[in-house]
């Protein structure tokens, strides 16, 4: 499976994606469901975010089957854990839901350090 991965500006000068494409590489994490994985691309959605279908449609162009937006993205760390909400964004759903439309790939929420019981969302 062909993979493009969406981050954040937010974080965007603190983290260069390693834990999220080593899971990408791992296959574990987001990418647990796929059998082998390769990594399209990466783009940097900046806000409010208006740029993030023509990332996605660039993604596939280049041969992206499936599109990633980062975990960090709806999550956030609390004492070292990962825990569901209060994420950077707050309306990735919104933006996952359009690339998925607008490009008729899956857009999942999720790449690495998912936090506990959270199974990925698919758009
Ligand atoms: S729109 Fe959301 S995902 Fe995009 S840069 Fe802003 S907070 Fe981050």
């Amino acid at each position: 499976m062909n993979i493009g991965i969406i981050r954040c500006e937010k974080n965007g000068d603190r983290c260069p994606l390693t834990g999220c494409i080593k899971s990408l590489e791992k296959r574990n994490e987001g990418f647990s469901n796929y059998d082998e994985t390769e990594l399209t691309g990466i783009f940097t959605c900046k806000c409010p975010g208006d740029k993030v279908v023509d990332f996605g449609k660039i993604l596939k162009s280049k041969g992206a089957e499936a599109i990633h937006f980062c975990t960090c993205t709806f999550s956030r760390k609390v004492d070292g854990k990962w825990v569901l909400g209060d994420g950077f964004c707050d309306h990735v759903d919104e933006l996952a839901g359009n690339v998925a439309k607008e490009t008729g790939l899956p857009c999942v929420k999720g790449t690495a350090h998912l936090p506990e019981g959270y199974q990925p969302v698919v758009f």
